[in-house]
C-alpha cells in the first residue's frame, strides 16, 4: 500500500484508492475566457455606403454590396477606411479591341515571327 500527501485537504491516501472529493476539478471551460469566441451579427445602426439604407444586420448590409441589391449595379467590396468619394468604376473590358490583338498576335506566330524574349537584363529589377 502506497500513499501520498493530498495537496487538496492535506491528508495521506492511498494511491489505489484515491478519493473522488480530492480529484481537482476541473472547470467546463478550458480557457481563460468565460466563452467561446463567435461573432454576433448585429451591430450598431450603420448606413451602408452601397444603397444609402441604415442597417443592424450585418449580413443584410453586405447583402447590399452586391450588385442585385443596390442602385449602383455594382459589387462593392468591403474594406477599411478608403475614402469613397474617389471611387470610380473600373474600366470597361473592350472585348473587339482584345480579340483583334488575340488574332494578331496569334497570325504573326503563325507566319514565323518569334516575339522577343525578355529578361532581366532588359528590365532591371
Ligand atoms: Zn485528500
Amino acid at each position: 500500500m502506497r500513499q501520498r500527501l493530498c495537496r487538496m485537504c492535506g491528508n495521506w491516501h492511498d494511491t489505489e484508492a484515491w478519493p473522488a472529493e480530492c480529484y481537482k476539478q476541473r472547470s467546463e471551460s478550458r480557457s481563460a475566457f468565460p466563452v467561446p469566441h463567435f461573432v454576433c451579427d448585429t451591430q450598431d445602426e450603420l448606413q451602408s455606403q452601397a444603397d444609402g439604407k441604415w442597417y443592424t444586420s450585418k449580413s443584410a448590409m453586405r447583402a447590399s454590396y452586391k450588385a442585385e441589391n443596390n442602385p449602383h449595379g455594382v459589387n462593392f467590396t468591403e474594406v477599411g477606411n478608403e475614402d469613397l468619394t474617389r471611387f470610380t468604376l473600373p474600366p470597361k473590358l473592350d472585348r473587339k479591341a482584345n480579340r483583334d490583338a488575340v488574332e494578331r498576335a496569334i497570325s504573326a506566330v503563325e507566319s514565323g515571327s518569334i516575339p522577343p524574349v525578355h529578361t532581366t537584363d532588359s528590365f532591371p529589377l
